[in-house]
């Protein structure tokens, strides 16, 4: 289906233009959304997009599944809720690297380590992008904030070893140069029976690129392509390459018990009386 036609069935009628600066690449995540959205044939009905707060966090108003934009960290405790009450639906999560790793942070551990069947794509600018440009957990050390004018301290998170570590059982990443990745390995998350968390390497040129003189949107593009290397690649790069080099694919899979599953045997158990 082409991006128009798609835009017509997936995106709510009257909520465009969206508010996302120009050079944004929130819209190409969202897009990579709609797209495995739209390869695995999914009814609009059986998925729920479940978001915190954040620049990301606005595609919820835009999508036209059924959505809730909810507290700022809290999109994972409102898709468990979710998954619980409806396990039929496909619950996605869309949300930032501040949203899920600092105010969400506890959220996001627990959630991996339930393996509940929730697909989270985070859309990772490397910033607080809404409120001006603050440091998040997933801000690089030495780059340059609002909150840090010489440069950040802090050693950022790598969100996927975090997750894995927590117990997550599908952990990808991609980025808005590598749209088609992206967009394959967010439909196989969704198909995932279990925690997925899908690292969108993205651009925010306005409070990340200017701060840290990335240069324009498609510069900041440029670079995802020239450090963005495909796992089998990377594993073979000797250590020094892998410096400024991140891996991109499906960086680890597994099955495990899924939660909304294992709860339903409880309960059966409870009604029964049986211990
Ligand atoms: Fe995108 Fe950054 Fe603008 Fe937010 S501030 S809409 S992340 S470019
Ligand atoms: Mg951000």
């Amino acid at each position: 289906m082409e991006m128009e036609q798609m835009i017509d069935k997936y995106f709510r009628a009257g909520r465009l233009p969206h508010i996302w600066c120009p050079g944004c690449g929130n819209g190409i995540v969202t897009g990579a959304i709609v797209k495995a959205v739209d390869t695995l044939a999914i009814e609009k009905d059986n998925i729920a997009v479940v978001s915190g707060i954040g620049c990301s966090s606005r595609a919820s108003g835009y999508l036209d599944f059924n959505t809730v934009h909810s507290a700022h960290g809290r999109a994972l405790p409102v898709a468990t809720g979710i998954k619980l009450a409806e396990p039929r639906l496909k619950v996605i999560v869309v949300t930032g690297d501040g949203d899920a790793t600092a105010i969400g942070g506890n959220h996001f551990i627990h959630a991996a380590r339930r393996n509940i069947d929730i697909t989270v794509v985070l859309y990772n600018n490397n910033i607080y992008g809404m409120t001006g440009g603050q440091y998040s957990p997933l801000t690089p050390t030495n780059s340059r904030a609002t909150t840090a004018q010489y440069g950040t301290v802090d050693r950022a998170f790598d969100v996927t070893e975090l997750a894995r570590g927590a117990g997550a059982t599908f952990v990808a990443r991609a980025t808005t140069f590598h749209t088609q990745l992206l967009s394959d390995v967010i439909a196989q998350g969704i198909q995932h029976e279990g925690f997925s968390i899908i690292e969108a390497v993205t651009a925010c040129p306005i409070s990340f690129g200017r701060q840290n003189k990335m240069g324009s949107a498609p510069n900041m593009m440029k670079w995802q392509k020239e450090h963005g290397v495909m796992l089998a690649a990377y594993d073979k790069l000797p250590e020094e390459q892998k410096v400024d080099k991140f891996p991109i694919g499906i960086l680890y899979k597994k099955l495990a018990p899924e939660y909304s599953a294992e709860y339903d045997k409880v309960i059966a158990k409870a009604q029964k009386g049986a211990k």
